[in-house]
């Protein structure tokens, strides 16, 4: 299929633990061709997901925005691997060397939640802020942040769905699901978490259930926490969990209220739903791609 006359493409993935989304484009905000794949074994998968690739035409650069963790490190031999991950597998895979080879492209990696806060500053909920976080309540609970218009990566990246929480009195009973800290932020309102104490995703309890203002609760403890430590002002709350009826609303009156009018930055902190919907992921994968290609 290669087209001499068509312009090479960008390409993405977003690598999940149960599925991988790919996608071209000519440009960031332009998705020409979109294909999921199951999450398997490595080989098969990989390999699965570079015939796509092939089928697509040439390709100029290559974004991935992974599950983790992952090694980030520019400095590291195994920069842009899967390092310890509990799926079975996927430890120590080399997703960024396996593409790079694959496609004869650079390549641009970092974490899925980076990915997704990337495209939802650039392209949705963050335009014209200089920082922002983007979490996802879902089968997990992950976070990727932007400050001074720059991905934060740190030591490795942020892991801040395991912030600790403060318990309120009428959930202490829970031990919390994280099989690293039980009662972490993961722990308590990631979605396997609200199952295994009410039986029911959040958002089939009734509305006057009590669950609804326990998690409202921690999601905004999350929210101070990040505006004391990075006075971030866009925070994206996305994920299976937030579609529940009336739960970002909770939660900014909740945060609003543990803040107590006490921030300096108090009205430019903002909570909102992702501006991108599902699709802040694979845009965020290519907006690497394409840095990847400016940057080779
Ligand atoms: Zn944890």
């Amino acid at each position: 299929m290669n087209d001499p006359a068509r312009p090479p493409l960008l390409a993405a993935v977003e690598a999940g633990g149960t599925k991988f989304v790919l996608a071209v484009g000519p440009a960031v905000d332009q998705i020409t061709a979109r294909h999921v794949i199951p999450t398997r074994m490595p080989a098969e998968t990989l390999a699965e997901a570079s015939a796509w690739f092939a089928s697509q035409g040439a390709i100029s650069a290559i974004g991935i925005a992974s599950f983790g963790p992952v090694e980030l490190g520019t400095g590291s031999s195994r920069w842009g691997w899967i390092t310890n991950t509990p799926k079975p597998g996927w430890t120590d895979c080399d997703l960024a060397g396996h593409f790079g080879r694959a496609l004869a492209a650079p390549v641009g990696f970092d974490t899925d939640v980076n990915g997704a806060a990337l495209a939802e500053y650039r392209l949705g909920a963050g335009r014209g802020a200089s920082s922002l976080a983007y979490i996802t309540v879902g089968t997990g609970l992950g976070g990727g942040l932007i400050l001074e218009s720059q991905l934060v990566h740190g030591a490795a990246h942020p892991e801040i769905g395991h912030l600790l929480p403060r318990r309120p009195a009428s959930d202490l009973a829970f031990p919390g699901t994280c099989p690293h800290h039980g009662d972490c932020m993961e722990g308590l309102i990631c979605g396997p978490a609200i199952i295994a104490r009410w039986g029911k995703p959040l958002s089939d309890l009734p509305a006057d259930h009590p669950g609804h203002d326990i998690i409202a609760d921690y999601l905004a403890q999350l929210c101070h926490s990040l505006i004391a430590t990075t006075a971030v002002e866009i925070m994206v709350l996305g994920g299976g969990v937030m579609k529940t009826q009336g739960l970002l609303e909770r939660v900014r009156a909740r945060t609003a209220a543990l803040g107590n009018g006490y921030f300096p930055g108090t009205a430019r902190h903002r909570i909102v739903a992702p501006a991108l919907g599902e699709m802040s992921g694979i845009h965020g994968a290519l907006m690497l791609a394409s840095d990847a290609l400016q940057g080779a």
